[in-house]
C-alpha cells in the first residue's frame, strides 16, 4: 500500500523552535540542519538506475562551483544553521583536491560531520587521506554480491575494486559504514538475504531503498518496484521476525535487527512510506543552484549570486527565502516523478 504523507496546516514557531534554535526554516517549521552536496555530476560507473545508457550529457566544468566559490557558500550555509554536509554526485571521489575540500568543510564553525556517499571504487587509495581531513563515515552503494552481476548493474563497474574500498574504509575507521543497495526487480530481489547476512558479524548498517522514478531511467523503475514491505517478508523469511531498532525521524532509513546481528538493517521508502514530514535536508548541486527537495525542480541559483559579485547579506537572504519556499514533499507516492534533472545531477 503507497501511504500519503501528512503535510501540517500550521507552523508553531515556539514550538519548533525549541530545537535547532536560529536554524533556517520553511513555512512548515522543519529545520534544515543537513545539506547534501554533489561535487560532480560525472560519475566512472553508469548504474541502470541512476543514468540512461545512451545520451547521458554532462555539464561543462566551468558550470561547476569552483572549490573557493563552493567552500564560501558552505560557509553561509553554516552560518545559517547547517551541522551536517554529506558529499556525493555523481561520484564524488572523482572531484580533484576532494581530502582538501573535505578539511576547509569541516574546519567551519558550527560544522559536526563531514560524510559521504560513493560507489567506493576508487576508495581503497583514498580512504586514509580523508578520514586524516576529517570526513567522518562513509555510505557505499552495493546492488549484488555477483560480479557479474555488478558488471551489468553499473555498466562496467568491478566489484572486487567496490570492496578493497569496503574495506579500506573499515580499517581507517569511516564508521559506521552504511551499505546501500537499490532494489531492482528481476535483478537483485533474490540476493537480500545474503546482503542483511553481512551484518550478522560486521557492525555495518544494510540499507535497502526503494527504486525512484528519475529523469532518464523512469523505464527501469517501471519494470517493477520492489517496495520496503517485499523485501521485509523476504528477509523475514529467512532470518525469522526482525527487531525494530528505535530510530531519529530525520534519518530516512527505519532500522532493524537480525536478532543477535551485530549491525543494522535499514529500509528507505520514498515511495511507499514517504519521509517528508521530517525532511530537515537541502541539496547543493554541482552548478551551484540550492535544491530544495530531491524530486521538485524548485531551485534558487547560488552561483549566479557568487559569479555576480553579492556580498554574504545579500547571499544568506537568498537562501533563507528560499528555503521558506521548500515544498512540502516530493509526491511519489500520489505517482508524480521528477523530470528535469537525474540522480546524478542532483546528487542522491
Ligand atoms: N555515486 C555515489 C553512489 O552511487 O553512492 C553517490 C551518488 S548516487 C546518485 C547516491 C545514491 O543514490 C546511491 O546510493 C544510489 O544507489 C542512489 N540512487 C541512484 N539512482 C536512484 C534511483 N533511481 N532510485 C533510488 N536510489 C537511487
Ligand atoms: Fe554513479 Fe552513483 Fe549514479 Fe551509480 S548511482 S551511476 S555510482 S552516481
Amino acid at each position: 500500500m503507497v501511504a500519503a504523507s501528512t503535510k501540517p496546516i500550521l507552523f508553531y514557531p515556539e514550538i519548533e523552535q525549541r530545537e535547532h534554535p536560529g536554524a533556517a526554516r520553511d513555512a512548515y517549521g522543519r529545520a534544515m540542519t543537513y545539506l547534501r552536496i554533489s561535487l560532480t555530476d560525472r560519475c566512472n560507473f553508469r548504474c541502470v538506475y541512476c543514468m540512461p545508457a545512451i545520451g547521458m550529457k554532462f555539464q561543462p566544468r566551468e558550470e561547476h562551483l569552483s572549490d573557493d566559490e563552493l567552500i564560501r557558500v558552505v560557509g553561509l550555509f553554516a552560518q545559517l544553521g547547517v551541522t551536517k554536509l554529506r558529499l556525493t554526485g555523481g561520484e564524488p571521489t572523482i572531484r580533484p583536491r576532494l581530502p582538501e575540500l573535505v578539511r576547509r568543510m569541516r574546519a567551519f564553525e558550527g560544522i559536526e560531520e563531514v560524510s559521504m556517499t560513493t560507489n567506493a571504487l576508487l576508495l581503497s587509495r583514498m580512504a586514509k587521506d580523508l578520514k586524516e581531513a576529517g570526513l567522518g563515515r562513509v555510505n557505499i552503494s552495493i546492488d549484488t554480491l555477483d560480479p557479474e552481476k555488478f558488471k551489468l548493474m553499473t555498466r562496467g563497474g568491478r566489484l572486487d575494486l567496490v570492496w578493497a574500498g569496503i574495506e579500506a574504509a573499515h580499517e581507517v575507521g569511516l564508521a559506521p559504514i552504511k551499505l546501500n543497495t537499490v532494489m531492482m526487480r528481476g535483478q537483485n530481489e533474490h540476493e537480500v538475504g545474503d546482503l542483511a547476512a553481512m551484518t550478522i558479524d560486521r557492525p555495518w548498517s544494510m540499507r535497502f531503498l526503494e527504486i525512484m522514478p528519475l529523469e532518464g531511467v523512469g523505464d527501469v523503475h517501471d519494470e517493477g518496484l520492489v517496495t520496503t514491505e517485499e523485501t521485509h517478508s523476504r528477509l523475514e523469511e529467512r532470518f525469522g521476525p526482525l527487531e525494530p531498532i528505535e530510530t531519529d525521524p530525520s534519518d530516512p532509513a527505519r532500522l532493524w535487527r537480525i536478532p543477535g546481528a551485530l549491525g543494522t538493517i535499514g529500509f528507505i521508502s520514498p515511495v511507499s512510506a514517504p519521509f517528508c514530514a521530517a525532511c530537515n535536508r537541502v541539496r547543493l548541486t554541482a552548478d551551484g543552484k540550492l535544491r530544495l527537495c530531491l524530486l521538485r525542480p524548485d531551485e534558487a541559483d547560488l552561483r549566479d549570486l557568487v559569479r555576480a559579485g553579492a556580498d554574504d547579506e545579500t547571499i544568506l537572504r537568498g537562501m533563507r527565502a528560499a528555503i521558506w519556499r521548500k515544498p512540502w514533499g516530493h509526491g511519489l507516492g500520489e505517482g508524480e516523478r521528477e523530470t528535469v534533472r537525474g540522480m546524478s545531477q542532483i546528487g542522491g
